[in-house]
């Protein structure tokens, strides 16, 4: 199952190019090149998912940007069986997946059917060009 991305009905990105870019540009960045790449605090060393300008264990504002191994597993998932927008054709999963680095990340699954989808499963980072200028992460199952 994959997410249909449609630009007629194109979702708006304010996020991504305003005001959070400023924190999370370089991850996106990477997704844009096909890298997974993660915030790190090198004071401290804790993860900082989601990107932030500063460390919430040490408020260190001092951080690194690390390749991340791209293999998780499924912490958590839904499946949409509506469509919230018109941009997404349901039915769709959305997974919570447990980096092997630790950080989770949401996003969707694709190369298998909702039904399939199960907690513990083993999962892969792909890279989905669904637009000029937008590229997605997601995960498929290990393996793929
Ligand atoms: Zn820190």
């Amino acid at each position: 199952m994959t997410i249909t991305y449609d630009p007629a009905h194109a979702i708006p990105r304010p996020a991504r190019w305003e005001v959070l870019y400023r924190s999370s540009g370089p991850f996106w960045d990477g997704v844009a090149a096909g890298k997974l790449l993660l915030q790190r605090c090198t004071s401290c060393g804790r993860w900082l998912t989601p990107p932030r300008p500063m460390c919430p264990g040490c408020q260190s504002r001092d951080h690194e940007w690390v390749p991340a191994s791209g293999h998780g597993t499924v912490h958590s998932f839904v499946t949409y069986r509506r469509s919230p927008h018109p941009a997404f054709v349901a039915p769709y999963t959305v997974v919570l997946v447990e980096l092997e680095e630790g950080p989770r990340l949401i996003s969707n699954v694709v190369g298998v059917t909702p039904e399939d989808v199960a907690i513990g499963m083993a999962v892969d980072v792909v890279f989905a060009n669904v637009a000029d200028d937008f590229t997605l992460f997601q995960f498929r199952p290990a393996g793929q």
